[in-house]
């Protein structure tokens, strides 16, 4: 096994990742860390959860400490793309982390907070940017940042990016960089748009890939319930006095269905909180750390909401409703599980779901235990199952290429979803 110390990698990040607990590197940061050393362009499919974050920023901070001198004013040097502001804060931190030793000075800049105390941190100059494109486009208009001395692009989770209706902000982002520059590309998945955006972004790229869907698939256990739908919430408390269950994430389909199953669990006396897009920035934050300290039990999320959501210890995952796309499915467990640990992810199927299901094993090249020894099973699920409802049938048809493209649609803002579709039409005439 490939150990740290063998990665080239200089004294005061070794220390930083040893202060970590780290031992060995991931598969994606052994194969990782040596081009994006080298200066290479790098293309990985990596989903959250393999470590694919020290996998970037651990060679960016190397090539960048090396050198460093004082930052410029609004001229950063390295810039890190991500689509939601949990994941920029979660890299945000993880670069905070793992360059302590070093004198590099970064900050996170995203959309629904105050413009100013971004303002004021490109004034007075950073290294490194990690930025969502929306407010990074706006420092950008006002003259606060200028792209011009990037050295190291990152891109990272350009799935979703794309999928939340990114691509334009993306493009516009990417004309305002240097061409000469090392550009690093993570998704998790690599559908034709996205490989399309790749190709035009990387030059000569080393590519690199794990496959987390066979080793996280075995790394949680999972089980299934069926149950009728409007049995579910019963099947949840059910389910929730196992105490066993320290720290749960719920997900569904809907956001209006997150808030309704948090006032159902909270009405059961259990500590419990709604993550979702329509939430204000520090109403997400503080669930998201009442979920860390054990103040919160359960975290009832949607799954664009979940993206990136980096908590360790998370127990149990479950599905309140199963995805229409089994690479959800994979993300969702995926939560639990992580960094070595062992989880369990429980689902919930009705007959409408059931086909879902079966798509869900065939993609993990497994089936799932059904559980029937509990007083909601549903036998109808198996024996008589129903076809999904018509709008999910249509996008199951059209083959949405992305994680449970109903719930993304749904939960997007207007002026979002106009964007996104301008996105398929941007997408479709290439
Ligand atoms: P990521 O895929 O970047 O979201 O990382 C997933 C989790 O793995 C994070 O909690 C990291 O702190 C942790 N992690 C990353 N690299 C290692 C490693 N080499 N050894 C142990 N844990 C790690």
């Amino acid at each position: 096994m490939t150990e740290f110390s063998g990665l080239k990698l200089a004294q005061p990040i070794l220390r930083a990742i040893a202060d970590e607990g780290y031992t060995n590197p991931t598969p994606i940061q052994a194969k990782s860390i040596p081009p994006l050393l080298e200066g290479r362009d790098l293309l990985g499919v990596a989903q959250t959860g393999t470590g694919k974050t020290a996998a970037f920023a651990l060679p960016l901070l190397q090539r960048l400490g090396k050198n460093a001198g004082k930052p410029h004013s609004r001229h950063p040097q390295a810039l890190i793309l991500a689509p939601t502001r949990e994941l920029a804060t979660q890299i945000g931190d993880a670069i905070k982390t793992y360059g302590r030793q070093l004198r590099l000075r970064s900050a996170v800049v995203f959309g629904g907070t105050s413009i100013r105390p971004q303002i004021k941190s490109m004034i007075h100059g950073v290294h490194i940017v990690i930025a969502t494109p929306g407010r990074l486009i706006d420092l950008m208009n006002q003259g606060f940042v200028q792209l011009d001395q990037i050295e190291t692009f990152i891109l990272d989770e350009a799935d979703r990016m794309l999928d939340m209706g990114f691509i334009h902000d993306v493009r516009k982002i990417t004309a305002a960089l240097p061409k000469h520059r090392q550009t690093v590309f993570f998704s998790a998945t690599m559908p034709k748009t996205v490989s399309g955006l790749a190709d035009t972004l990387l030059l000569n790229p080393v590519k690199v890939a794990v496959t987390p869907e066979a080793t996280t698939a075995e790394k949680v256990k999972q089980r299934v319930f069926y149950v009728a739908k409007d049995k579910k919430r019963d099947l949840l408390t059910h389910l929730m006095a196992d105490e066993h269950i320290k720290r749960v994430l719920i997900f569904t389909r809907t956001k209006h269905r997150a808030d309704r199953i948090t006032r159902h669990l909270q009405r059961g006396g259990i500590e419990a909180a709604a993550i979702h897009g329509n939430k204000a920035q520090n109403a997400r934050q503080r669930a998201l750390k009442g979920f860390r300290e054990g103040a919160i039990r359960a975290l009832v999320a949607t799954d664009i909401a979940a993206r990136g959501i980096d908590v360790d210890g998370v127990t149990h995952v479950i599905n309140f409703e199963l995805p229409n796309e089994p690479e959800s499915y994979v993300h969702r467990i995926g939560r639990t599980a992580r960094a070595g640990a062992t989880g369990m992810a429980f689902s919930m199927c009705d007959p409408e779901e059931f086909a879902y299901l079966k798509d869900i094993e065939k993609t993990i090249r497994q089936n799932i235990k059904v559980i029937t020894d509990q007083p909601f099973h549903h036998q109808d699920v198996e024996d008589n199952p129903k076809k999904p409802e018509k709008r999910q049938q249509r996008q199951r048809r059209r083959g949405a290429p992305q994680a449970n493209r109903r719930n993304t649609q749904n939960n997007r803002p207007k002026r979002q979803r106009r964007r996104n579709s301008r996105t398929k039409q941007a997408v479709g005439a290439r």
